[in-house]
């Protein structure tokens, strides 16, 4: 068994956190900033000091790839994204992207003889944060292979003409077309020319911690579904217009979502998560009764059969009167859920065992990369703990030495994939 180094891997840690550093602990690294560039050229500088090659395709995607003994084996790659939220944290993405530079630098450093190309990347706009949606390029580059249902939403025209949410004028494909590192579609990952793909990431949740594991074997990233449930009364006069003739559809929406909770809290599934978390009123004035109140509900669970249920409790909504108001229910999107590949989550487990590490098998339920490009070719991932469960905040974090132990199940987990095969 190979293990990855503490000491470079701490380095990293420390150097990527200096790039969008927000000045408490965190960094704001939105995808395609400047900030954005100065960790592309850090990892170039690095990958090109071990001998890698390094190509970007037309989404400014960059991949730093170690050629193998077996010039026809195609490349089994490794990375993530490198673009945080407002205010996040040194962890999330970047740690998948410093795992495979580790393990890269790891296989150079010890000269470790494996047959398929290994390629560590990038991928451009994950979070999505100045440009939605989130996974937007790994959802661009699977478009094709991704279910018919899903396509439109990663339509690459589309994707180009959103608009960033900091400055509501510039699109994507705007500021991508002056980019440092916008390059050729022909380096675009794809299923001829790539054999598997690995994703290191923080859990993001307090389950591993909890547990007291090192490693999260994860299988699978849950089932999502997103609805705007939209409430239309009229508006009127805070001071003169009484209580009992409004359609106030602020009051209508606050017991909506109470008896939502009920209800679906009745289904007593413990795996089950949903959240508001985006609410739009109308006009809101202090002095004016609210005509207009949305609210997103996002509802997460491995069954889609759960999944259904709550969909029928949803549906109930507009059937009742809510303080007089009209009440709507709209799809904003969902998707199903996605197993990884069995043989893949297989030696990442095994790679875990033989290390002496703990682990766990562990769901995701924060949607990532690797969840489109399963639709490309086979792909799984590695949870390192998250301190506290903390994530997308400055207070995220986790240990070097957790970083470099999920590293080193990816560096093992690879070299198996490379001398079996899937
Ligand atoms: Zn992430």
């Amino acid at each position: 068994m190979y293990t990855c180094s503490i000491e470079r891997m701490s380095d990293k840690i420390r150097t990527f956190s200096r790039y969008g550093d927000a000045g408490h602990g965190g960094v704001t690294r939105y995808s395609l900033s400047e900030e954005s560039i100065q960790a592309r050229d850090e990892f170039v500088r690095r990958m090109t000091a071990i001998g890698a090659v390094i190509e970007y395709d037309d989404l400014a995607n960059i991949y730093a790839t170690l050629p193998g003994t077996d010039e026809n084996a195609k490349r089994i790659a490794m990375g993530s994204h490198c673009d945080s939220v407002k205010n996040g944290g040194n962890y999330d993405g970047i740690l998948g992207v410093m795992s495979a530079m580790e393990v890269l630098e790891t296989v150079a450093a010890e000269k470790i003889p494996h047959k398929h190309p290994l390629t560590a990347m990038i991928f451009t706009n994950e979070e999505g944060a100045e440009f939605p949606p989130c996974m937007m390029c790994s959802g661009i580059m699977a478009h094709d292979y991704m279910p018919e249902r899903f396509r439109d939403n990663f339509a690459y025209d589309k994707m180009m003409k959103s608009v960033s949410i900091v400055d509501c004028k510039t699109t994507f494909g705007e500021k991508l077309a002056g980019f440092k590192y916008k390059g050729d579609a022909a380096n675009r990952m794809s299923p001829e020319k790539y054999e598997a793909l690995f994703e290191t990431h923080i859990e993001q949740g307090p389950i591993l911690e909890d547990a007291g594991k090192d490693i999260g074997v994860v299988t699978c990233v849950l089932g999502q579904m997103l609805y705007r449930v939209r409430f239309t009364g009229f508006a009127a006069h805070a001071g003169t217009f009484p209580m009992k003739k409004r359609h106030d559809a602020f009051h209508a929406a606050a017991e909506a979502l109470c008896w939502l909770h009920e209800e679906i809290d009745k289904l007593q599934q413990d795996d089950l998560v949903y959240t508001t978390g985006e609410v739009v009123i109308h006009p809101c004035v202090n002095t004016v009764i609210p005509d207009f109140f949305d609210f997103s509900i996002d509802v997460r669970h491995e069954d889609p059969d759960v999944l259904d249920k709550v969909r029928e409790i949803l549906m109930e909504l507009p059937k009742r009167k809510w303080q007089q108001c009209d009440c709507e229910v709209v799809l904003g999107w969902n998707r199903d859920t996605v197993y990884w590949n069995k043989t893949l989550v297989g030696y990442v487990r095994e790679a875990a065992e033989e290390l002496g590490y703990s682990h766990m098998d562990i769901n995701s339920g924060a949607g990532h990369d690797a969840q489109y490009i399963s639709y490309m070719i086979p792909t799984t991932m590695i949870f390192a703990p998250s301190e506290k469960g903390l994530s997308h905040c400055e207070a995220e974090h986790t240990s070097d030495e957790l970083c470099t132990k999920a590293a080193s199940v990816m560096l093992n987990a690879v070299l198996k994939c490379d001398a079996s095969g899937i």
